[in-house]
């Protein structure tokens, strides 16, 4: 299992989670079939992963974190496997060349519980009657196993039973939901590709408002799921929401998926998390007041970035999070607060400050999610955008998300992107994305000609 797939383009670096992930093979499909009791925090269920060879190979390492396997089956036939504390390695029945697919079924079960890492606690989580999942960067195996790499992207079929009262929401379209005495299970589907970290599943004692989002013609499907209480101040906050997909599709292409879901928590949350097709906010979020449309917009944005055109490598975290930066600015500029070229000086003099002791390009696992990629990540933007023109920076902005739709990318293939689209191949944008992502010093924002 030495031979790994390099990255779509760019040189081959250590990732950020060299612990998860194993690039020997990847999956098409993962289909789960859970049972869960949020009284007790009991998870049973069983996983069958559709897997594809990418070398030869004698066995497939599955992340999981904190569940016990009870039995195995490759092809249908029972096979032998060994687990640690984060990895599940199967043994096949025999050496498979590239190529070969494998139907791998896992009957597993425990009490799910966030995984402790660098960036705090990841993954299943329980809320105080609920379940929350946040994965980013590698705590998707704290509920089913898995390939945690974010360049492996799959189909999703995910099935889960829980106690009658309790809604079930899971990335993609609800295709079943069945009542048996007691419980409900609810079945979601979700086939266009999608990184394991931005699967998700949220239970609470919620309710649910469905409304089109965007233009009329072509509009979103948009659901609100907020406990009873919340909901009131909840509908006030993401009223906007419609126009913003507008204003999304407008600049940055189609929306990459069928619906777009918001979970609002009845528990208080650190920061709001993108999944596919979902964001999820905390109830600290809504304040009725409007107060975090920033925080709307940012999740909204990573449907595009992120979510549709992911990443092939956690070092490029910037093509998440600048993009989804800016995309704040964009939405304020356009309902009527301050030009992005405005929010973007006053983002400029705050970074003059030092210390300036960050690669936004390459930021290190550790300052994955520091502020200065959001915000650097966002600049390096604006500074295209007023070298080539506003014209040109869309165009940069709905090819991207066009040609990348639901694949990778890396750094270096939005740079050649941006030569390609704007035509600008003197040499000047390499040297401009190099200054703002290679280098530790703030360069100067460009000023409108
Ligand atoms: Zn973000």
């Amino acid at each position: 299992m030495t031979t790994g797939r390099p990255p779509a383009s760019g040189p081959a670096t250590p990732d950020y989670t060299p612990e998860s992930g194993d690039p020997a093979w990847s999956v098409d499909l993962y289909d789960l079939d859970l049972s869960y009791r949020v009284a007790t925090n009991r998870l049973d269920g069983t996983a069958t992963v559709t897997a594809v060879a990418s070398t030869r190979l004698r066995r497939l390492s599955f992340d999981l974190v904190g569940l016990r396997v009870d039995k195995v089956r490759v092809d249908g036939a029972k096979t032998r496997f060994q687990q640690t504390a984060t990895k599940l390695v199967v043994t096949l029945p025999g050496e498979v060349e590239a190529g070969v697919r494998l139907v791998v079924r896992i009957d597993y079960g425990g009490a799910p519980a966030p995984r402790r890492t660098t960036w705090g606690e990841l993954g299943w989580e329980e809320l105080a009657d609920g379940v929350l999942v946040a994965s980013q960067p590698n705590g998707a195996a704290t509920w089913f196993p898995c390939n945690d790499r974010p360049d492996d992207k799959a189909s999703y079929r995910v099935s889960v039973s829980a106690e009658h009262g309790y809604t079930v929401v899971c990335n993609g379209e609800l295709v079943g939901r069945r009542t048996t005495p007691g419980r409900v299970t609810w079945t979601y589907e979700q086939p266009e590709p999608t990184a394991t970290y931005l699967a998700t599943v949220q239970i609470g004692r919620y309710e649910t408002t469905a409304t089109a989002l965007g233009d009329a013609a072509a509009p979103v499907a948009g659901l609100l799921v907020s406990p009873p209480g919340l909901h009131d101040r909840a509908e006030h906050d993401f009223a906007d929401l419609g126009d913003m997909m507008t204003c999304f599709v407008e600049a940055f292409g189609p929306y990459p998926f069928p619906s777009y879901t918001v979970v609002v928590t009845a528990d208080e949350l650190e920061i709001p998390l993108e999944a596919q097709g979902m964001a999820v906010f905390g109830a600290n979020h809504v304040d009725g007041q409007s107060g975090t449309e920033r925080l709307i917009a940012h999740e909204l944005a990573h449907q595009w970035f992120g979510n549709s055109v992911g990443l092939a490598s956690w070092r490029d975290i910037w093509l998440n999070e600048g993009f989804a930066c800016y995309a704040e600015w964009l939405w304020a500029e356009r309902s009527g607060g301050p030009s992005a070229a405005t929010q973007a000086g006053r983002t400029h003099l705050r970074l003059v400050l030092p210390p300036h002791d960050i690669v936004v390009g390459d930021p290190g696992p550790a300052l994955m999610f520091d502020d200065r990629v959001y915000k650097r990540g966002a600049l390096t933007l604006q500074a295209l955008r007023v070298t080539v023109g506003d014209a040109a920076f869309f165009d940069v902005l709905r090819s991207w998300t066009d040609a990348n739709r639901h694949g990778v990318v890396t750094t270096r293939d939005f740079v050649e992107h941006c030569v390609a689209v704007t035509g600008v191949d003197d040499g000047s944008l390499p040297a401009l994305f190099a200054a703002w992502l290679d280098g530790t010093s703030l360069p100067s924002l460009p000023r409108a000609s």
